[in-house]
């Protein structure tokens, strides 16, 4: 998911969230929402779709000088109308709305225990948990509230939550997921990648780190430490899939860990061919890398429809492999009598890939080589990425050759583990999670078994 939030006077909040959920687009295409205060009321507007086609009729009513969205890609709860956010509840403090990024990996006992006490959900999500904890906390400040029903709460958050006169980012304790903060106008904006920042026109200012809590109202920003001590554990698949290449992450360009993932390719694989192509636009980053290394001639050999939403982050597998065939197209007088170096970022069921070799060969590539810009994905994510399946993955069960026989692929090489390291120069490996790779989970996981670690 993608969350935005905005404190300023001198904007339109609404516009302005507007355009950051629409530079967080990637990350989640199924919902999206903005809500919005005055001071007084608090108003809300969110459907399901594109930010372009829930607001396609403007974002009438919408006015004051607090606002947060929110772009929903679901890992817990259906996609439904329901579900989406942010979440908006009166309560006897008053409104407060949140938006949430990230999946709690003890959702299912907090939900029960509330609603022993008398809490009635409304949705299926795990992130309306926080806002019956917020509500129902005894503490009498609102950053008391928040801080103690953040210390109920595992797994990955970053949040924006609203109230009528304050607005507040936090990060969780392992920072799995990133969060920003930049200065616009006087004002304060959060938002979970830096692209966000650089679109409304805000200037960055620094990371929310791990564990903090910032508060932005009429006397300036305050920022709380709220828990330390646990491990710093960034999301790999940030660097590799999930952001958008012009944010920067924890002082680590997305851009440039991509390039440099694609030269380490080169290097490792050591393949050859007539011209390096990329599975667009996620694996294009890479090949460019791979293509400078390797002196092979980067071309675009596959076309993307950039008007339908990004086939992994969709719910259902069935809308997978519909979106496969509507969204990419092979370019023929590019990969005809070619041989063919195929980047992709990674590979997480392997039918999208299966039905790409075969396209370009359809379209006349004599030979296929696939390169990953990551190692083979083995373990489930139960912290907000939608790999949390684990027979789903098709490395769990396949080694590389039968992967490679499997998508129908020439030859098939992994980017190594320490090749990811390396490539990702300005984040220590023990302050990142690779656990989908290597099942070193810095959190409990809440799989009963299935994750196959028997942690
Ligand atoms: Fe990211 Fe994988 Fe860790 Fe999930 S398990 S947070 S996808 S590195």
């Amino acid at each position: 998911c993608g969350i935005f939030g905005i404190y300023s006077r001198q904007n339109n909040v609404a516009l302005s969230t507007y355009w950051g959920l629409y530079a967080l687009q990637h990350r989640g295409q199924e919902s999206a929402g903005i809500a919005v205060t005055d001071g007084c009321h608090m108003d809300l507007q969110r459907g399901m779709g594109l930010v372009g086609e829930v607001f396609r009729q403007g974002i009438p009513g919408l006015k004051g000088h607090i606002a947060i969205g929110h772009v929903r890609y679901s890992t817990t709860g259906s996609s439904l109308l329901m579900n989406t956010q942010p979440l908006t509840v009166t309560y006897s403090g008053g409104n407060i709305s949140l938006a949430h990024n990230g999946n709690l990996t003890n959702a299912r006992e907090l939900r029960a225990e509330l609603e022993k006490k008398g809490s009635v959900f409304q949705t299926s999500i795990d992130s309306e948990v926080i806002v019956n904890l917020l509500a129902r906390s005894g503490k009498k400040t609102l950053e008391d509230k928040v801080v103690e029903s953040l210390s109920r709460i595992h797994g990955a958050y970053c949040l924006v939550i609203m109230t009528e006169d304050k607005l507040i980012g936090a990060r969780d304790p392992h920072g799995f997921r990133p969060l920003c903060v930049g200065r616009l106008n006087g004002g304060w904006v959060i938002a979970s990648e830096s692209c966000a920042l650089d679109t409304v026109g805000a200037e960055f200012v620094r990371d929310v780190a791990p564990g903090e809590m910032v508060v932005a109202d009429d006397t300036g920003l305050h920022s709380y430490q709220i828990s330390a001590g646990d491990k710093r554990a960034l999301c790999v698949f940030e660097y590799i899939y999930f952001a958008r290449p012009d944010s920067v992450i924890d002082g680590q360009s997305v851009y440039q860990a991509r390039l440099a993932m694609g030269r380490q390719l080169a290097k490792e694989s050591g393949y050859q061919a007539d011209i390096v192509i990329s599975v667009p636009d996620s694996g294009t980053t890479a090949a460019l890398g791979f293509s400078h290394v390797s002196g092979i001639p980067f071309y675009e050999g596959l076309m993307k429809n950039r008007y339908i939403g990004r086939t992994f982050i969709q719910p259902e597998q069935k809308n997978r492999d519909l979106g496969v065939r509507i969204k990419l197209n092979a370019v023929e007088s590019v990969v005809k009598g070619k041989s063919v170096v195929m980047v992709d970022d990674s590979i997480v069921r392997g039918t999208t890939s299966g039905k790409i070799v075969r396209m370009l060969k359809d379209a006349g590539a004599t030979s296929v080589q696939m390169c990953v810009s990551s190692p083979p994905i083995g373990f489930p994510c139960f912290y907000g990425i939608d790999t949390s399946v684990r027979k789903e993955l098709i490395a769990a069960t396949k080694k590389t050759e039968e992967i490679r026989q499997f998508i129908g692929a020439d030859a098939l090489y992994y980017l190594s583990l320490e090749g990811l390291h390396k490539s990702i120069a300005n984040i220590p490996p023990d302050t990142m999670c690779y656990a989908c790779f290597n099942s070193e989970y810095p959190d409990q996981t809440p799989c009963g078994g299935d994750c196959g670690t028997n942690k």
